[in-house]
C-alpha cells in the first residue's frame, strides 16, 4: 500500500469535535463549547434561499461569485469602512475558512513559514499544514493586552518568513486591536516584505470601541482581508464568507476556487445577497444576547473569583480554569457535570490552563454552565 501524505495524517483532530462526541448520548448537556450563533438564520434572508431555488439558482456559478453578490460585499465595505473597492477586489468562497485556505494556498511557497498566534483559532494550524506551509506561533500574553508583541514578531521572522496572519475581534480572546495596533502590523508587514492575512470574520460582534480593518491601511495591495455571513448573519450551514484583496491576489484565489470547489453554492450566494442588501437589525439584537451572556458569565466568575478576559468582541470567553491540562480538565467537566467547553490547548500550546466558552449559547445555559464550570474550578483548586 503506499502511504497516504503524511502532512494531513499528522494533523491533530479539533479538541472540540472531540468534547462534541464525547457528549454525544449525555442527557442534559450545557453547550458551550462550540462557536456558532445559537439564533436560526433571519426569515428575509431564508426566504430569499427559498426563492432562489424556486427560480433556478440550481447550477454552477461564476468561480468568484454571483457579481450583484459581489457588487453588494464591495458597496457595504466601502460604506462601512470608507474604502474604494471593486466587485472584481472580492472573491467569494464557502465560508471564511476556505477563504483563509485559498489565501494561504495562493500566498505561500512549499516550506514558506506563516506566523499565526497562538493562542488562536485551531484552523490556521491546519489549513498552514495542508498547504505545505509551515505554521510558527506568537503568543498574545496579558502582559501585553493578548495583542502581538512586535520585539516576539521580529524574533521569528526568517527569510523562509511569507505570511503573517493576525485576527481581530479575536477567537478565543474577544480581544480587537486598537487603530493604533493595526496601523503598526500593516507597517510591520510592509517593513518585513511579508503579506498581511486580516482575519475579521467577528468584525460586527463589538461590544467596546470599533472595528479596524486592516484594509484602510493596505497602500501596496499586501493584505487579504477575510469576511464571513456565518456569524453575523447566524449563516454557518450556507457556507459562506468572502476575501477582498487586490485585483492581482484576487485573480488567483479564484483559480482556487476552480480547483477546489468551482464555486460557492448558488442559492447560499442569493441569501448572502439578500443579507447584505436587507434590513440588518438581526445583528444588533445578536449582539445584545451576546453581551447579556457576557455580562451574566462575568458576574458569576466574579462571585467564586475566577480569573477571565473581559471580551470587548465576537462571542467567546477565555478563563483560566488553573489546570496542568485544559483538554483533560475539560473532558472531566463533561463527564462529573455535563458541561461542555472547549479546552484551551486546542487553541495553542499557551492556552493549555484555559478554556474558552462561547457566548452564543442559550442564556440559561449561560447561567447555569457558568455556575457548574465555577464551583468545578473552585474545588479542583
Ligand atoms: N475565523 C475565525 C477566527 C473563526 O472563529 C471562524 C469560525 O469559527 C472562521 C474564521 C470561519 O468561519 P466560517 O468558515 O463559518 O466562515
Amino acid at each position: 500500500m503506499p502511504k497516504m501524505a503524511q502532512m494531513v495524517v499528522n494533523q491533530k483532530r479539533s479538541g472540540i469535535r472531540e468534547i462534541v462526541e464525547l457528549s454525544q448520548g449525555i442527557e442534559g448537556v450545557y453547550h458551550m463549547e462550540i462557536g456558532e450563533p445559537l439564533f436560526q438564520t433571519p426569515m428575509n434572508i431564508i426566504e430569499a434561499g427559498c426563492n432562489a431555488l424556486k427560480e433556478g439558482y440550481t447550477k454552477y456559478t461564476p468561480n468568484a461569485g454571483f457579481m450583484p453578490l459581489r457588487k453588494a460585499i464591495s458597496d457595504r465595505l466601502n460604506n462601512d469602512y470608507k474604502l474604494a473597492l471593486k466587485p472584481e477586489n472580492t472573491v467569494v468562497t464557502t465560508g471564511g475558512v476556505q477563504a483563509i485556505a485559498n489565501a494561504v494556498r495562493v500566498l505561500t511557497e512549499i516550506g514558506d513559514e506563516v506566523l499565526l498566534p497562538d493562542p488562536g483559532w485551531p484552523n490556521y494550524e491546519n489549513i498552514i499544514m495542508s498547504t505545505g506551509a509551515v505554521p510558527v506561533r506568537y503568543t498574545l500574553t496579558p502582559e501585553n493586552g493578548f495583542l502581538p508583541s512586535f520585539e516576539e514578531l521580529k524574533k521569528l521572522i526568517t527569510p523562509k518568513t511569507k505570511v503573517l496572519i493576525v485576527n481581530t475581534p479575536s477567537n478565543p480572546l474577544g480581544v480587537i486591536f486598537p487603530e493604533k495596533t493595526m496601523k503598526e502590523i500593516v507597517s510591520f508587514v510592509k517593513e518585513n516584505d511579508l503579506f498581511l492575512i486580516s482575519d475579521e470574520v467577528y468584525e460586527k460582534i463589538v461590544f467596546k470601541g470599533k472595528h479596524v480593518s486592516a484594509l484602510n491601511y493596505d497602500t501596496d495591495d499586501r493584505v487579504v482581508a477575510i469576511y464571513t455571513m456565518s456569524k453575523s448573519y447566524a449563516m454557518t450551514g450556507w457556507r459562506v464568507g468572502y476575501a477582498v484583496a487586490s485585483e492581482d491576489i484576487i485573480a488567483q484565489m479564484t483559480k482556487m476556487q476552480e480547483a477546489y470547489v468551482s464555486c460557492t453554492p448558488a442559492v447560499s450566494q442569493k441569501a448572502a445577497e439578500a443579507a447584505l442588501t436587507g434590513p440588518q437589525d438581526f445583528i444588533e439584537s445578536a449582539k445584545e444576547s451576546y453581551l447579556k451572556n457576557r455580562d451574566i458569565a462575568a458576574s458569576i466568575l466574579n462571585e467564586y473569583g475566577i480569573d477571565y478576559f473581559m471580551p470587548e468582541g465576537a462571542f467567546y470567553m477565555w478563563i483560566n480554569a488553573k489546570c496542568e491540562d485544559s483538554t483533560g480538565f475539560a473532558k472531566e467537566l463533561l463527564l462529573q457535570r455535563k458541561v461542555a467547553v472547549a479546552s484551551g490547548r486546542t487553541f495553542g500550546p499557551s492556552g493549555k490552563s484555559f478554556i474558552r466558552i462561547s457566548l452564543a449559547s442559550p442564556e440559561e445555559t449561560v447561567k447555569n454552565g457558568v455556575r457548574l464550570l465555577a464551583e468545578y474550578i473552585k474545588e479542583k483548586n
